[in-house]
């Protein structure tokens, strides 16, 4: 018996990077997965191989998580697939990077589509299921970011922020009907993301880690199945920093 046997989680963004990493690890506690992204391609497809290894029920979805009416199509379909949904991880992101006079309106716009209002359209498309089922557990993806703020990153600080007022505000709303939402707040993770930064940025990061060393995908994953399992079972509307010791 793993420790999310019998559950259901979608993850969004899951292609690749710590969606995957998520993915793989639920997987691996025995859950099936739901996961989607942009497109099925190669990278997502392959995703799905290595998650049907593990022996559970595994679907990959092309979705634009910004998309409120794509999304509500995508819930309906994996609840129909699946039978319940009681994980959802909205950990689909994007950074436009900018100093604020040089920020254009498309940049702020399209990360906070995607990174703050995915999560708006999947827990809203979630949220009916879960209160019928009287149990969920929600996870926003946010970032350290988001409670300390970064030059060149309004739009993605923002975003992150917003993610853990809606994840506080889920868990006022919902914690009486069993449903808690809980943000997760990783520092600096080394993917495809951070893997454009250059090496001034990264060592400059490196510095201000008391851990020494950049985290992994499957580091945010292990906080991902403590926050999605039983184990965190009184445990609603907190963010947990997942940074090395970066933000304390
Ligand atoms: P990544 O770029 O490697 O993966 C992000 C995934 O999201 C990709 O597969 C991408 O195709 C998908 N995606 C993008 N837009 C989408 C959309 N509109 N709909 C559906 N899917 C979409 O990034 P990552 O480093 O794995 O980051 C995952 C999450 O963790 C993001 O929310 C990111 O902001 C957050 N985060 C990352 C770090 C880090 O250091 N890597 C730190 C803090 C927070």
């Amino acid at each position: 018996m793993g420790l999310l046997s019998g559950k259901t989680a979608i993850v969004t963004g899951a292609a690749r990077g710590i969606g995957k990493a998520i993915a793989l690890k639920f997987a691996s506690e025995g859950a099936n997965v739901a996961f989607t992204d942009l497109v099925i391609d190669e990278n997502a497809q392959n995703t799905e191989k290595e998650l049907a290894a593990l022996g559970v029920k595994v679907k990959g979805y092309a979705s634009n998580a910004a998309n409120f009416e794509d999304t509500a199509k995508v819930v309906a379909e994996i609840h129909k697939d699946f039978g319940s949904i009681d994980i959802l991880v909205n950990n689909a992101g994007i950074t436009r990077d900018g100093l604020m006079m040089r920020m254009t309106e498309q940049q702020w716009d399209m990360v906070i589509n995607v990174n703050l209002k995915s999560a708006f359209n999947f827990i809203h498309a979630c949220t009916p299921i879960m209160m019928r089922q009287k149990t969920g557990s929600i996870i926003n993806m946010a970032s350290v970011v988001g409670v300390s703020g970064n030059a060149g990153q309004s739009n993605y600080s923002a975003s992150k922020a917003g993610m853990i007022g809606l994840a506080k505000s889920v868990a006022k709303e919902l914690g009486s009907r069993g449903v808690r939402a809980n943000a997760i707040a990783p520092g600096f993770i080394i993917t495809e993301m951070t893997a454009v930064l250059s090496e001034e940025v990264k060592a400059e990061w490196a510095k201000q880690i008391p851990l020494r060393r950049g985290g992994t995908p499957e580091d945010v994953a292990n906080v991902a199945t403590f926050l999605a399992s039983d184990l965190s079972s009184y445990v609603t509307g907190q963010v947990i920093h997942c940074c090395g010791g970066m933000n304390m």
